[in-house]
């Protein structure tokens, strides 16, 4: 049975559990990070560590805990369930408090840090690449809620996979309100075109990603140029490659957008460069258990 970090001690799963006065839990008030364990190596630990500092400053938590003290715990998660390669979910809420909004009322945030392994995308995704739609629901608007907090107010994108879902698509590209490209439910996205890479600025709603760094990274080293502008779905739709990134799916190549083939309809060239450049970085870098 898998072992659960919750706030300061590791507990059977079935005995994890959480108050019914969370406001995490009554309103989503909290924020989280899904990190990956690759090899015995947590990838990208600090940077993780950092997005989760930034939320919490941004939705004024005070988190009680050191990096230090946090990235041991993530390291034990993992030890203590005998994992080399897997997912972790750190979450931080708001913690216990009454019924109203004010989060006066909580005393103290809960930390919960969950790490098994990953249900892995299937290689069919990377080999074949996928379909996604545009779909109708927009992202929520970076003047209400900073899309660089991320936070567990996942409606905005659970309600965008569903539709994508009941029209058989795994993935959804979500607009923003003025009908700019956002990012998907749970991916940054990219187009390549003549030889150029773009991606959303965090502005337009894109969730500052971890991947989505490396991947700029990436494009650094491979001299690929890359900029961060406003996309429309036209961009999508014309572009040669177009792939997403995220912790879960790394690199993974779109090949169909709204019934528009991109580019071969095949997997890009490029975009297989970059996934192989990604793995060939986790396999190198991180911080080991
Ligand atoms: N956008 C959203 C909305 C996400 O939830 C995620 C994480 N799954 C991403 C982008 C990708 O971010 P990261 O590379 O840090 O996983």
């Amino acid at each position: 049975m898998v072992k659960v970090f919750l706030d300061g001690e590791f507990v059977d799963s079935e005995e994890a559990k959480v108050s019914v006065f969370d406001h995490g839990l009554l309103y989503g008030d909290g924020i989280f990070e899904g990190i990956r364990l690759y090899q015995g190596c947590v990838f990208k630990l600090e940077e993780h560590l950092e997005r989760l500092e930034c939320s919490a400053k941004a939705i004024l938590l005070d988190l009680p805990w050191s990096r230090r003290q946090l990235s041991d715990w993530i390291c034990q998660a993992c030890r203590v369930n005998g994992l080399t390669d897997g997912y972790i979910r750190v979450v931080v809420t708001r913690g216990v408090g009454n019924l109203g909004l004010s989060p006066k009322t909580c005393i103290k945030p809960s930390l919960i840090i969950i790490a098994d392994h990953l249900r892995l995308y299937p290689d069919e995704y990377y080999e074949k690449g996928l379909k996604i739609i545009t779909g109708p629901t927009r992202r929520t608007s970076a003047a209400a809620l900073s899309p660089g907090i991320k936070s567990l107010n996942y409606l905005n994108n659970i309600i965008a996979k569903m539709e994508a879902d009941r029209l058989g698509y795994i993935e959804a590209l979500m607009l923003n309100e003025q009908g700019y490209v956002a990012e998907c439910t749970g991916d940054n996205v990219f187009v390549l075109r003549r030889g150029r890479l773009s991606t959303p600025p965090s502005h337009a709603g894109a969730l500052k990603g971890i991947t989505r760094r490396v991947v700029i990274e990436i494009a650094a080293e491979l001299n690929v140029p890359l900029k961060e502008e406003n996309l429309t779905r036209y961009d999508i739709w014309v572009s040669d490659e177009c792939f997403l990134t995220g912790t879960a799916a790394e690199v993974v190549p779109v090949v169909e957008v709204d019934g528009r083939k991109i580019g071969s309809g095949k997997p890009g060239e490029v975009t297989g460069r970059f996934l192989a450049a990604f793995r060939s970085k986790v396999a190198k870098e991180g911080t080991f258990l």
